[in-house]
C-alpha cells in the first residue's frame, strides 16, 4: 500500500475515538506520521478492528494507528485481553511450573532474561505491572526487598497472598513511603498509554542513583521482517508504541534518563509464537494454537535448539526481538 494512502478501519476502529491520530500526528513529538504497515488485526484474543503501524516523520517512532482512547484500552483488556490470558489453563499451569523449576534459571542463561529474573543485587524493588507476582517471587530471591503495582485487583490479590506488598494505584498517584533503588518496567512500556509520562512518574519514584530496568520488542528486530504481519510483536490494539534501540533512547531522553546499557535478545517463546500465528491467526477469533501447551513448548524447544544458534550475530548488532535496557536518571 502506498505512503499517504487511506488506511483502512474495522469496525472497532470506527467506533473509536481517535485522539491526536486523526491527523496523524505523532504521540510523542507531534510531527507527522507515515504509513509503515496496515492490516493488522488482534491474533491472540480476537479482538475487533484493523490497525496500521505509522512512523514518525520527526522522532521516527512507530506507533499503533488508530491509538485507542485510555477508556477503550481499559474496555479491551477487560473484555478480550484478560479473558484470554483466562481461558488456556493447561498453558498456565504448564508455564507456572516451568517458571518455580530450577530449570528456568538454567533457561534464562541460554534464552536471554527479558523479565530481569536472573539479576541479582539488594535494595527496594518495585516491579510495575507484577501481574500475580511470579517476577516479585524471583526478585526476592535474588536479594531484593520487593513491592508490586498492579491495576488488576484479582491478580494483585494473588500476588500479595504470596506474602508481598502489592500496590494497586495508577502510577500517577502512586506515593510510596520511600524511593526505589530499582523499578522494574519488563512488557510494559510499549502498553502504556503515554510512554514519557510512564517514564517521568518512574523517576519521580527513583532514588537520584538508582535505574529503570525495561524491556520491550525491538522493532528493528530482523524477525519483524522474517515474520511480516505475523511478528508477534505488533501485538495491537495493545501494544501502542514499537520501539527500536534508537527511538526508545529518545523517549528516555525526553523523560530525563540516561541510558548504562542497552542489548537484544530474541526469546524462542516470541520467535515460536510469531511461528504459531504464521500457521494460524484468524481477525476476531481466539489464537487457540498459542495457548495449547505442547505446540507452544515443542515450537519454543524447536526454535531455541535448531533456529536461534544459527542467528545469535542478530542480537549483538541489536535486530534481536526483545530490547532489554538499563537507565539511570539525568542529573540536573
Ligand atoms: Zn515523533
Amino acid at each position: 500500500m502506498p505512503e499517504g494512502a487511506p488506511v483502512r478501519g474495522g469496525a472497532a476502529v470506527d467506533n473509536m475515538t481517535v485522539l491526536a491520530n486523526d491527523n496523524r500526528a505523532c504521540g510523542i513529538c507531534g510531527q507527522r506520521c507515515q504509513l509503515r504497515l496496515d492490516g493488522l488485526f488482534d491474533d491472540r484474543f480476537g479482538a475487533p478492528g484493523s490497525f496500521a503501524i505509522m512512523a514518525c516523520a520527526g522522532c521516527g517512532l512507530e506507533q499503533t494507528w488508530p491509538r485507542p482512547s485510555e477508556d477503550e484500552l481499559k474496555e479491551l483488556y477487560e473484555r478480550f485481553y484478560n479473558a484470554g490470558i483466562r481461558s488456556g489453563s493447561a498453558y498456565r499451569s504448564l508455564r507456572e511450573r516451568f517458571f518455580t523449576s530450577g530449570l528456568y534459571r538454567l533457561w534464562l542463561k541460554w534464552d536471554g532474561d527479558m523479565g530481569f529474573h536472573g539479576r541479582r543485587g539488594a535494595g527496594r524493588l518495585l516491579d510495575v505491572g507484577c501481574n500475580e507476582g511470579r517476577g516479585l517471587r524471583l526478585y526476592a530471591d535474588n536479594g531484593f526487598q520487593v513491592e508490586g503495582l498492579e491495576l488488576n485487583e484479582q491478580a494483585a490479590a494473588v500476588a500479595r497472598r504470596l506474602g508481598f506488598p502489592v500496590h494497586t494505584a495508577a502510577l500517577a498517584q502512586f506515593r510510596p513511603a520511600a524511593p526505589y533503588d530499582v523499578v522494574v518496567l519488563a512488557n510494559v512500556l510499549e502498553h502504556a498509554w503515554d510512554p514519557v509520562m510512564m517514564l517521568a512518574e518512574v523517576r519521580r519514584l527513583l532514588r537520584p542513583e538508582g535505574e529503570v530496568w525495561i524491556s520491550c520488542p525491538n522493532a528493528s528486530s530482523r524477525w519483524r521482517r522474517v515474520f511480516g504481519r505475523a511478528w508477534i510483536n505488533w501485538h495491537v490494539p495493545y501494544h501502542l508504541w514499537h520501539f527500536s534501540p534508537v527511538t526508545l533512547q529518545e523517549v528516555l531522553k525526553r523523560a530525563g534518563y540516561e541510558v548504562a546499557s542497552l542489548k537484544t535478545y530474541t526469546p524462542a517463546l516470541w520467535m515460536a509464537q510469531s511461528l504459531c500465528v504464521s500457521l494460524r491467526a484468524r481477525e476476531g477469533r481466539i489464537n487457540r494454537v498459542m495457548r495449547s501447551a505442547p505446540v507452544a513448548a515443542g515450537l519454543t524447544l524447536m526454535a531455541r535448539a535448531m533456529v536461534l544458534p544459527w542467528f545469535r550475530h542478530l542480537n549483538r548488532e541489536l535486530r534481536g526481538d526483545c530490547l532489554i535496557v538499563t537507565a539511570r536518571p539525568r542529573e540536573g
